[in-house]
This record gives C-alpha cells, structure tokens and sequence, in this order.
C-alpha cells in the first residue's frame, strides 16, 4: 500500500473513542512518516507511534490523500531539518 505524510487512514482496530454518533471513531491522520509512524486520531487528537512493519500490519485503507498543502503544513512542523528519516515515504508496496 502507497501512503504518505498527511494521509488520512483506517485502521484494522478502531479507536478507543467515541464520535458524537457514538460509533467508535477510526480515522487517523499520518503526522510523521520515518523510521517510526506517527499518527493522529481525527476525533481525539491523541497520537500514536508506531514501526512501519505495525503499522503495515495494521492499516486498512487510505480515506482522505494529502493535499500538498496538508504535507507542507506538516513537513514544517518537523522538528529537524538534518533528520534523514523526514522524506515522504511513497515506495512501499505490501
Ligand atoms: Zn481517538
């Protein structure tokens, strides 16, 4: 599966939370694609770390691509310009 930085994503096991509709919210938007995964819960704002090999085990399905505005926004927000981990991450193929 093709992800990338801003991507917003379903998981196989949805989120603790809850949406106002009382169904269990399962949408998470990619913050940080390196070494780790970082992704964020739309509904709760909690983030999540993860390996790339969970979260390949772990991902369902891309809902929402990032628009480029959505990766620019987040690639500013990376704390280091050195990181060698910070390129978007487009390859990987399960
Ligand atoms: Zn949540």
């Amino acid at each position: 599966m093709d992800y990338s930085l801003g991507d917003t994503v379903e998981m196989k096991k949805p989120h603790a939370c809850l949406l106002p509709n009382g169904k269990k919210a399962n949408a998470w938007k990619i913050v940080r694609v390196g070494a780790d995964i970082k992704i964020e819960c739309t509904n709760c704002h909690r983030l999540v770390m993860m390996s790339r090999v969970d979260f390949n085990k772990r991902v369902k399905r891309i809902l929402i691509l990032a628009t480029e505005s959505d990766q620019e926004e987040l690639e500013m927000k990376k704390e280091k310009l050195n990181d060698p981990t910070r390129n978007r991450f487009l390859d990987y193929r399960e």
